[in-house]
């Protein structure tokens, strides 16, 4: 483990905003992770935050007082466990792991190519793209309850872990610190690994053609609406949105599309835009502060709620600021 004193948190978030960290410890494997912990036990620091790639979090511009633990794999975290499940340690990037599995002509995980994200930041939110889902894959996931005192691992089945749209049992308790996660896939003929690797590169290419990847952002700032009751409380605000949920989306309605409809697109306080490329991600245009970026999420939270009754869920997580 690497020890790192007064780092701009900025320089470790996808948003580029962060103020500084007292101390971040750089981790790579499952015993950096106890033995940072030990020395968050020894040097008596309360407050911790736990950082993957950083691509899901607005970081406060303020000084962090505390340890950020920051999980960030070497690219040596992949194991082969059995014919087709893979072991992997959980600050690893899910593109490390894609492109292991398919070397290893698993196939399973290629809707992921060009997700920015470790694997434990994406089974905490059960990320997804392309219509599939991490929970879909994962056989089951090692963690440690960073506030008990025996550090012990506890290890949840996939049928333990209550996922759902971007949601786990992660999710509700933070003091769960994944440190590995195992994954069935499923090995895949010569023609099947090939049209995987397709698959992984045009799902990178479509990112780059269709999202604003020339800016600094978090992805999706608010969750698509995906619950039955609130669909319907919408198509009954906009009953011509039904066609288009129907056909497009599943049956859900696309935040983005709400945002535009709401009329925020190109909406800029500070140095924050909402994207005219895909109005569900606030881009970070020069120097933006992590307030611009707040002030733009309540505005839609406050247009949305004056308009459908009810409040949107945000995807992207904000730090408290203390
Ligand atoms: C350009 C762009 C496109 C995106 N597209 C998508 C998409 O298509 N689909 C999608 O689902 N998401 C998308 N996202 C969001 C992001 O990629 C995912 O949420 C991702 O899983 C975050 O992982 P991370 O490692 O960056 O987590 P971080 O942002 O570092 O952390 C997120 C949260 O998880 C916690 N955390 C991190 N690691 C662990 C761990 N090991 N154990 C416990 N808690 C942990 C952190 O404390 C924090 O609360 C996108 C983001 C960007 C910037």
């Amino acid at each position: 483990m690497k020890l790192h004193y007064n780092i701009p948190l900025s320089s470790l978030s996808y948003y580029r905003i962060g103020g500084k960290a007292q101390t971040v410890i750089e981790v790579t494997s499952e015993q950096d992770i106890r033995n940072a912990l030990e020395y968050r036990k020894d040097n008596k620091i309360e407050n911790l935050l736990v950082l993957g790639m950083g691509a899901n979090l607005l970081l406060s511009d303020k000084q962090f007082d505390g340890l950020v633990l920051w999980l960030h794999g070497d690219g040596s975290g992949c194991e082969l466990v059995g014919k087709d499940v893979i072991k992997v340690f959980a600050g690893e990037s899910m593109d490390t792991l894609l492109q292991y599995a398919l070397r290893k002509g698993l196939v399973g995980l290629e809707w992921a190519g060009g997700l920015p994200s470790t694997v434990g930041g994406a089974v905490r939110g059960n990320a997804g793209a392309f219509g599939s889902e991490i929970r879909n894959t994962v056989l089951e996931v090692s963690s440690i309850d960073y506030v008990s005192d025996d550090k012990r691992l506890y290890t949840f089945k996939n049928e333990e872990c209550s996922f759902s749209y971007r949601h786990s049992i992660f999710k509700d308790n933070p003091s769960f610190l994944i440190t590995s996660v195992t994954f069935q896939l499923r090995a895949g003929t010569k023609e099947e690994v090939e049209k995987a690797w397709q698959t992984y590169h045009e799902n990178i290419a479509y990112r780059e053609k269709n999202h604003p990847m020339e800016y600094p952002s978090c992805g999706s700032v608010y969750m698509n609406i995906v619950k039955k009751d609130e669909v319907d409380t919408i198509l009954g605000i906009w009953p011509d949105v039904k066609k288009i949920s129907d056909e497009k989306w599943h049956g859900k309605i696309s935040m983005g599309y709400i945002i535009h409809r709401l009329g925020f697109t190109g909406k800029k306080v500070g140095g924050a835009q909402v994207s005219p490329k895909h109005s569900n991600y606030i881009v970070n245009v020069g120097q933006a502060r992590s307030e611009d970026i707040i002030e733009i999420i309540n505005d839609i939270k406050d247009t949305f709620h004056q308009t459908f009754g009810f409040y949107p869920t945000p995807e992207v997580m904000i730090q408290e600021t203390t």
